[in-house]
Formats: structure tokens, sequence, C-alpha cells
């Protein structure tokens, strides 16, 4: 059976049809795309006329997010800003140390068992002045039940005493630049880099695995994915033992799941041999809904979290630079023995040090292995300069910015962790495109919410929260912006041949917008208010009568 829907406008994002009015679908996919007597063509149909007001664009895709974040929802919400949770509702941001410190003790209150944890999420030192919350504050609340709050950047988490002991961190004597001490030799009750956060994640709630493969947290994720617009959404460091995958793949199977979902493989936990040989028995289980087989290696950690390996001259406030995730001969090992395999890598690469590493690294292996076309991905890589853009092309990596960051982070950086010239050219969107790098755009949601209309805003904008206008001459346009939500992401995802763009054989996947953004303007990108989506023909509105 064939269904035409019409639209007020159809946004196409391929060049060679850029609108249009009306598109045919069958089985999930596109039949044609043009005005009804061209697309009337392909036999009987039914006319669906319920987007006739609407305007549709190829379904958004998010290259760089986690499933987390639907997870978290699960648990106290301790971020600044004021964020949309998957009913739609908005919960109010905690301005002050002290408000998530209530926000955490009225949390307590309901939970039933004395040790049952209370874990929370999207705490952000660097907007109180980088005081750190220490374990004691935490005792007040609870002493028996350990308590864990994660912070923003996904890159540290503050416990309290009892998660430390149960952690088997209560002791003297730890020398690690992950482990904060207090002036009684113990751990303050920081934990940074995903190894040490390790040693309590589970006493707290917060352990990967859990995170990642809850199921009522992956249908509160498809919430978040259709108010957004989404219909491809990636889970870029995931463990996916095997009761992950299944659970992935019976809720993705199920119809009334509204995205498709590529989770990558985290390079931590198993050695580089059992890595390789893990992802290739995940891409046998691929499915239309549910892409496996990708690895994602992380490189440094966050650069308002003064964990990312910076160049010369280093932090702008004096901090010691961050740390390495991986070691150079992993590393190695691993993008050679992927480009041999086909095996398609994302790399976090935060500061541009972690950045340089890279590229060093895939000229020596490419030279052993060469390739056409493998088009991994350089993840955020925020602060990398020309140079480093002209490596990229030379190598044939793509780029994934963070520009979100701009918003929530800008003032930030420029102020403290990289100084006024360095914050100007992060996520060097303009210069990216200048040289000819293939670009996306993303989140990193639970890192910042779900929203690529909101991303583009950010692309197009480069506006700080308080108001300041960071890197004029990085702004891109909003057609670049919504180019790399759509085919520039799914390009980096190597999706482009089925997703990304309304036209003929692509996957019937459209973002359902009340509006045309090209009628709202760049500015007003944030305000675009999104009806639902529609995936593989089949119809998810945000808000169901
Ligand atoms: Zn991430």
């Amino acid at each position: 059976m064939i269904t035409i829907y019409n639209a007020a406008k159809i946004l196409t994002m391929n060049p060679q049809r850029p609108e249009a009015t009306h598109v045919a679908v069958r089985d999930g996919r596109i039949l044609g795309v043009g005005n009804l007597a061209e697309v009337s063509g392909w036999g009987d149909f039914k006319l669906d006329e319920r987007f006739a007001e609407k305007v549709l664009m190829p379904g958004l895709v998010e290259a760089h997010c986690h499933l987390m974040e639907g997870t978290l929802w699960s648990h106290t919400y301790l971020g600044y800003f004021d964020r949309m949770d998957p009913s739609g509702a908005v919960q109010a941001g905690c301005k002050t140390i002290q408000a998530g410190l209530d926000k955490l003790a009225l949390a307590e209150l309901p939970l039933a068992s004395a040790n049952e944890p209370l874990t929370a999420w999207g705490l952000d030192p660097i907007y109180f002045g980088n005081e750190r919350i220490s374990r004691h504050q935490l005792d007040a609340i609870s002493s028996t039940r350990p308590i864990g709050i994660l912070h923003a950047s996904g890159h540290s988490m503050n416990v309290n005493t009892k998660a430390l002991e149960l952690a088997g961190l209560l002791r003297e004597g730890l020398e690690h630049g992950g482990i904060p001490l207090g002036d009684d030799g113990l751990p303050t009750g920081e934990l940074r880099s995903p190894e040490i956060m390790g040693l309590a994640s589970s006493h707290v709630g917060l352990a990967r695995e859990i995170l990642a493969c809850d199921e009522p947290g992956m249908w509160r994720f498809a919430q978040l994915c259709i108010r957004a617009g989404v219909t491809t959404a990636t889970d870029l460091a995931a463990l996916l033992p095997d009761e992950t995958v299944d659970i992935m793949q019976r809720v993705t199977d199920d119809p009334a799941f509204p995205a498709r979902i590529v989770p990558y493989r985290f390079h931590l936990g198993v050695n580089p041999e059992r890595l390789i040989e893990h992802v290739q028995s995940l891409a046998k289980r691929t499915t239309d809904k549910l892409r496996l087989g990708g690895i994602k290696v992380t490189v440094d950690g966050s650069i308002q979290g003064f964990t990312a390996r910076i160049r010369a001259p280093g932090y702008f406030n004096g901090a010691p630079n961050g740390l390495w995730y991986i070691s150079i001969e992993h590393l190695e090992y691993i993008l050679e023995t992927a480009l041999a395999k086909n095996i398609h890598v994302h790399l976090h690469t935060n500061g541009d040090q972690a950045t340089e590493l890279v590229l060093d690294t895939m000229e020596k292996v490419l030279r052993r292995v060469p390739s056409s076309d493998h088009r991994f991905t350089l993840q955020h890589c925020q602060l990398a300069d020309t140079a480093q853009f002209r490596r990229m092309k030379k190598l044939g990596l793509c780029v994934n910015h963070f520009a979100n960051h701009h918003y929530y982070w800008g003032d930030t950086h420029y102020a403290q962790t990289v100084g006024p010239e360095r914050a100007e050219r992060m996520n060097a969107c303009a210069t990216a495109l200048r040289e000819g790098v293939p670009m996306a755009i993303h989140s990193d949601a639970p890192i910042t919410p779900l929203g690529p209309l909101f991303t583009a805003w950010c692309a197009t904008q480069r506006l700080t929260s308080s108001g300041r206008v960071l890197g004029e001459t990085e702004k891109i346009t909003l057609g670049q912006a919504l180019h790399a939500v759509t085919v520039g992401a799914a390009y980096t995802l190597k999706l482009d041949v089925e997703i990304g763009s309304i036209e003929v054989g692509k996957r019937a996947d459209f973002a359902v917008l009340d509006d045309d953004p090209f009628a709202v303007g760049a500015e007003r990108l944030n305000d675009l208010s999104i009806w639902g989506t529609v995936l593989g023909g089949r119809v998810f509105p945000a808000n169901p009568q």
C-alpha cells in the first residue's frame, strides 16, 4: 500500500530537488518526492493530509549522544539549567550548591531501605566558582546509604563516605590523579576518569552497564527523540554485554519504538584484541533499527573538568594538563586493526593534544593499511586549529563538533579554561567546512539536552548563556547547520546511503515541524516547535491526542 503525505513544505536536504509538497511512501521507504502529479504515478495510493499545515524534514540524526539520558531521568536532576524531561515538563535548574543539596535531601525521603543508593546527575561545579561538594556534605543527607552524583561532563562524580567505603577507597595513601585527597589524607569523595569512577559507580546506581541497558530508560529516551525530531541516535560509548544487546534488540524490534539506535562499543573494560573480536561478533546482530559493529575510543577527558589533554600553553587558569584515557600502543593497535578489518571508529578528542595524537597515529597506520573511505570521526575535537583541520582532510577523517558547548560553557572557556583566543576557535565549524572536512554537530546528551535544532541554533549563533558571541568567524549558515544535523551526521555514521535526506529509495524517516526553519530564521531556530516524527512510514506525535 502506498501512502502519499502532503505538507506545507518538504525540505528534502537533497540539493537536486531541495523543496517539494508531496512524498510517497511504501513499505517504510520513499518512492518519490515532488508534487502530487509526480509522485502519484507509482500506482494506487492513500492521500494522508494530516501534515498539510506542517513542514517535513529528514528525521534528524544525533550522531553523538548516549541512551543513558533516558535512564538518568529516573534519578534526581541537579543541573544548573532548566531542562525538559521525557514527559515534556521542564525541571528547574539548581542555581546554588545548597539548592542542589536541598533537592537531594528531598529525594532521599521516599527511599525505602536504609541502604538503597541515592543517585543524581547533572552537577556542574564550574557554575559555583569551582567549589566542590565534599563527602561530608553528602554524609549529612545520609551516612547509611551510598550517594553518587554524576557531573554534567560525565567525566567526574561525587560520592559520600559510605560509597567510598563500599568502593574500597576509604583509606590513606591513594596516589592517583583521579582521586583528590582532603587535608585528612583521605579522598574528598570526588572521583575522576572512567576507571576510578568505575570503582564506585555500581554502588551508587551509576554503573555504565546499569545506565545503558535499562528498558524503561530506552523508552524514555525514545520520548525525547520524538520531541526533538530525532529518528536516528547513537549510543556512543556502550559496553554492550549480551544482556544489554538482548534488551536493545527486543526494544528496538518493537514497531512502537520510534528511533534507530547506533551503539558504538566503548574501548574500555577489555583488552584491544578482545575489543576487536567483540565488535565483529556484534556486527552480526545488526538490524534496521539497531546498528552494531563500531568502536568508540576515548582519548582524553573534558575541558571544563580540566581532564582534557591540551597543548602548550596549557590551561588559562594554570590547572595541570588533563588525563590520557588510552595508551599510545592500544590506540595504534585499535586504529590499525580497525582499518584492516573495515571496522568504523569514533574517537573522542576534546583537547588539541589528544587530537594531535590521533592525527599522528592515523598518519602512521594509514601508511601500513591504506583506506580510501574509512570515515573515522573525531568527536568533540573542540580545540583543533586550522593546521589540524588540514591534516584531518588529508587523512580522510570526519569531525563531529560539540556546538552546544558555547552556550553552556563558553563563558567559562573564555574566563577560565582556555582563555579568550582559544575560546573563540572552539568547535571551529566554519573552518572545518572551509578545509573540506565532513562535519556533524551534536549535543552529547545527557551532557547537554538532546535537540538537533537547538544544536543548529548554537552553531549559527555561537552565543554563550550570558549572551556573548564567541567566535564570530566560526558561525555557519542555517543551511550548513541543517545539513550537519541530517546528511552530515548520517555521513559520519556511514548511513547517508539510507537516511539524512528525503529522496527516492531512502527510509521514510521524517521530522515533522510546526514551522519552516528558513521562515523562522537561524536566530529563532531554538524556539521552533516540533510536532513529532515519522520512522519507516510510521507516525509518532510528540503529544498524542
Ligand atoms: Zn559522549
